[in-house]
């Protein structure tokens, strides 16, 4: 896979204002800076003090976005683009922020609550839509028209990008795919359901039915590279599921990209492992034709996303 390494070749489509994308995930948040040239001319992370509560999280986040803003020199003395992506979505009746696994910062009114901190206006997105976004635009996605980019990290999630632009739906869950249930007698999800595909392929997911199985705590990506037989169940189980997932999305939406990103798609031989699994099931189809991609932006695709977002916001010219 080609990694966060190449990001310094990444060249934006010029603008006529910079802007700054934040990254906020579960266990690391990243901001990256990109002037009107396109360059991205700051990137930066740390890890999360989820465990501290949003105070922490938001002053880690205002340290990183000082940084970025000093990296653009006398172009951050003006109207500066913010994009902030974060897993959940921001409700639309009440306008707090919902559904994030960072449990403490669900109820905040989120757009609010960055940017009276930074004194910029932030537009903010859910984590798998930048990711989407930013591989659809800048990555493996590149050139397809409809692209479905699925996150495997800690859980798990998807966003659907058609033409260059995201589609949310009227109800904002466009690719809340982690939380469509495969198996009514599956494992309790944090979300109240039973078997939802975030509790059977997700980091998270695979750690606890590990745990479920064998009373050992550990990674999901120890569970899948080690060797040992129980280990390969496991890991066929979870292609499996995945591929089950995906065919639901190739028989609904048949994009012409999907692309796998989050830590637990470095998974060798996984995006193959996918096409092989997704051929020998869809509705009378002998093969399958969508390409199954591993993402090119590695882990900054959420924080390249988060600017792209902001840029879009802004309209076409942004
Ligand atoms: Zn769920």
């Amino acid at each position: 896979m080609e990694g966060p390494q190449n990001v310094a070749s990444i060249r934006f489509p010029s603008s006529t204002l910079p802007a700054i994308g934040i990254d906020l995930g579960g266990t690391k948040t990243e901001v990256a800076a990109v002037d009107s040239t396109g360059r991205v001319c700051f990137r930066e992370r740390c890890a999360t003090p989820a465990e501290e509560g949003p105070e922490a999280i938001r002053q880690a986040i205002v340290v990183l976005f000082v940084a970025a803003r000093a990296s653009l020199g006398s172009e951050a003395q003006g109207p500066l683009l913010v994009g902030m992506g974060t897993p959940g979505s921001i409700d639309l009746d009440s306008g707090l922020l919902r559904n994030s696994n960072t449990l403490c910062l669900n109820g905040l009114r989120l757009e609010e609550w960055i940017s009276t901190a930074i004194g910029r206006a932030v537009v903010v997105e859910n984590d798998a839509n930048c990711f989407a976004l930013a591989e659809a635009t800048l990555g493996a996605g590149r050139g397809s028209r409809v692209v479905f980019g699925v996150i495997l990290g800690t859980g798990c999630g998807a966003g659907l990008v058609v033409d260059g632009q995201l589609h949310v739906g009227p109800n904002r869950l466009a690719g809340e795919w982690g939380h469509l249930s495969i198996d009514p007698a599956g494992p309790l999800c944090w979300c109240g359901q039973r078997g939802c595909l975030e509790t059977l392929v997700s980091g998270g997911g695979l750690a606890a039915r590990w745990l479920e199985q064998t009373g050992e705590r550990v990674s999901a990506k120890s569970i899948l590279s080690n060797e040992g037989e129980e280990n390969r169940r496991f890991t066929d189980r979870w292609i499996g599921h995945l591929c089950r997932g995906l065919k639901g999305v190739v028989q609904t939406i048949d994009p012409d990209a999907i692309v796998l990103g989050g830590g637990l798609s470095n998974h060798p031989g996984l995006a193959e492992a996918i096409g092989r699994g997704l051929a020998g099931t869809l509705f009378g189809a002998k093969d399958c034709r969508t390409p199954v991609l591993v993402n090119r932006l590695g882990d900054s695709a959420g924080v390249l996303g988060a600017v792209l977002r902001a840029r879009r916001d802004r309209g076409p010219e942004g």
